[in-house]
């Protein structure tokens, strides 16, 4: 059964501004807490297949785990590439998926209709927030600028201490090989904290990944620099 929402934010004076604002600020996802468990998962990637057909096996894969654990998928909301692709074996295996996608993408992403619950938003803001509220981790599958954007976002928040989710890649193929080689570069040029760093998990196999994910713990550190330390 395919349930509908659209989030709308009309915004008619400037006093209703400031209580969109702080509506925002106080949402539960800004609220820290200790993971338990882990019971739906966001997955961000191409919304092309890419190259080589092991993405879209390996996609597959993920799919399987999810279900195989009963782990609930959220993601964009497309049926094409990657992402509609994770969508189709989730749905393919009786499994759970939540699609949110920003209504401006919704036709140019070919939504999916199919799916057990679609979000359409105002925004693309709104989209990656309800993604966020809405999953207990992060998965970055090989995909293009969006995922990475995506994926670098998640990972800000989760150095700011906005949320204590798992945010991780999941490194098919070797697709990732250089960007992790360009992190350990920002490393040891003391451009972001180790415990920082360790936050992004990285595995090839998907269930190592989700059991990582499944024992993660945050690091309680200092968030913020003071002037004696830049
Ligand atoms: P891509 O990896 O570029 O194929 O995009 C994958 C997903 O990222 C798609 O659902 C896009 O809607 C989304 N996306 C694309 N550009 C952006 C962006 N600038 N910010 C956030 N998400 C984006």
């Amino acid at each position: 059964m395919l349930k509908f929402t659209v989030f709308r934010t009309v915004i008619n004076s400037s006093l209703e501004r400031l209580s969109v604002q702080f509506t925002r600020i106080t949402n539960p996802f800004f609220k820290l807490t200790t993971m338990t468990s882990i019971n739906s998962i966001c997955i961000y990637c191409g919304s092309s297949a890419g190259r080589l057909e092991t993405y879209s096996s390996s996609a597959s894969a993920i799919a399987e785990a999810l279900v195989s654990r009963n782990i609930k998928l959220v993601y964009g909301g497309a049926s094409i590439g990657l992402m509609g692709g994770v969508a189709n074996r989730v749905l393919a295996l009786g499994g759970e998926v939540i699609g949110v996608i920003p209504k401006a993408l919704a036709i140019k992403e070919v939504v999916h209709r199919q799916l057990t619950e679609l979000h359409i938003t105002e925004s693309m803001h709104e989209r990656k927030m309800l993604m966020a509220e809405l999953s207990d981790g992060f998965i970055a599958l090989p995909g293009g600028i969006g995922t990475l954007e995506e994926l670098f976002e998640i990972w800000t928040w989760a150095q700011l201490g906005f949320h204590n989710k798992p945010c991780g890649l999941l490194n098919i193929n070797g697709y990732y090989d250089s960007l992790i080689g360009f992190l350990d570069h920002v490393l040891a040029e003391q451009f972001v904290k180790k415990e920082h760093h360790a936050m992004l998990l990285v595995e090839t196999n998907p269930n190592t990944l989700l059991d990582r994910y499944s024992n993660y713990r945050s690091p309680t550190i200092k968030q913020w620099v003071n002037e004696k330390e830049t």
